[in-house]
């Protein structure tokens, strides 16, 4: 067999196993959907799909890899990255703490020293590196983060106006951080500004496709593998996957670093991105949470998928998939 059939069996052979691992989990109806708005408790929660990105510009998809949900939390990873961008990493450290909290994510509270923010993958960090975010305009300031979001999915992007209205209506608690961290002069005046473009960051639509292409742009140095272009700049790669690795998973990330070994991060309408540097990028979708707020389906999906090819970034023992470097 040729070097190119070699590769085209174990790509074959890659797809049929993500095949029979949503067949697996399909059936698993563990979990409920969030339902804290009306749009998310109306989703439907048997949707389920699974995408991978390789570095290379391959996609391996399956399930319901074209149904479109809001991304929630996933989209800290990609704002954060634009904040470092905008202002530095050392000016940021100055903002928002990278300190894991144990803490639920919408938890009010700041560090007790310093008042960050303990970490951008919780609310009050992700609001705060949202004020970050340049632009003359609060129009300005989504277009940036619109087309930032662009760059990594490699099409246009648009805000779902029903659920940034029930976002913006019922974040009670989001304001009240806000507020706190007004108070202690961590973030400025325009608050309820800041707060809009948060709940319009949470509202930006994809599919699990997406998630796996963003995904893989990150464990591509900050490169679209499919775009070529660049999305972030390479050297924020380490600040942004490093939050993920600690803080990325609610209150799992501690045992999810331990077993899955991958940077990654979950949002609240049920996906999960997770990176394998220099290989791939890992999407997950399926509305069904735990008690944490993780995809259950997302969370075994990845965990199995990690132990089956020794994703554990230290796992030593393990030869990474050959297909795809
Ligand atoms: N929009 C949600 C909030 O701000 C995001 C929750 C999440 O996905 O973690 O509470």
């Amino acid at each position: 067999m040729t070097k190119q059939q070699d590769l085209q069996t174990a790509a074959s052979s890659f797809q049929s196993f993500l095949e029979d691992l949503h067949s697996k989990y399909k059936s698993l109806r563990d979990g409920s959907v969030a339902n804290y708005i009306p749009e998310l408790a109306k989703v439907n929660p048997d949707l389920f799909s699974i995408c991978i990105a390789t570095v290379n510009g391959d996609i391996y998809k399956v399930g319901d890899y074209n149904q479109l949900f809001t991304i929630q939390s996933i989209s800290k990873v990609f704002v954060y990255g634009l904040a470092l961008e905008d202002h530095g990493r050392d000016y940021l450290l100055t903002k928002v703490g990278v300190e894991p909290t144990g803490d639920a994510f919408n938890a009010i509270i700041l560090d007790e020293k310093s008042k960050r923010p303990y970490n951008p993958m919780v609310n009050a960090g992700a609001i705060a590196t949202t004020s970050l975010i340049k632009g003359s305009s609060a129009t300005e300031r989504l277009n940036r983060m619109l087309d930032m979001f662009q760059r990594y999915t490699g099409h246009n992007m648009f805000v779902d106006i029903s659920v940034f209205t029930s976002e913006r209506i019922t974040g009670h608690r989001n304001r009240a951080m806000a507020h706190l961290m007004l108070n202690f002069g961590m973030i400025d005046q325009h608050l309820d500004e800041s707060l809009d473009l948060y709940f319009q960051q949470c509202s930006v639509m994809v599919n699990c496709y997406d998630l796996a292409v963003m995904a893989a742009t990150l464990a591509n140095k900050g490169i679209n593998p499919f775009t070529k272009k660049t999305a972030v700049d390479s050297r924020y790669i380490k600040d942004i996957l490093s939050v993920m690795y600690t803080c990325g998973m609610y209150n799992f990330a501690g045992e999810w670093a331990y077993k899955v070994g991958i940077p990654a991060k979950s949002g609240v309408s049920g996906g999960i991105i997770a990176v394998v540097p220099n290989l791939m990028g890992i999407g997950v979708f399926s509305p069904l949470l735990d008690f944490r707020s993780n995809s259950v389906r997302g969370v075994k999906v990845c965990e199995e998928l990690s132990q089956q090819f020794g994703l554990h970034l230290f796992d030593c023992s393990h030869n990474k998939l050959n297909f795809c470097s």
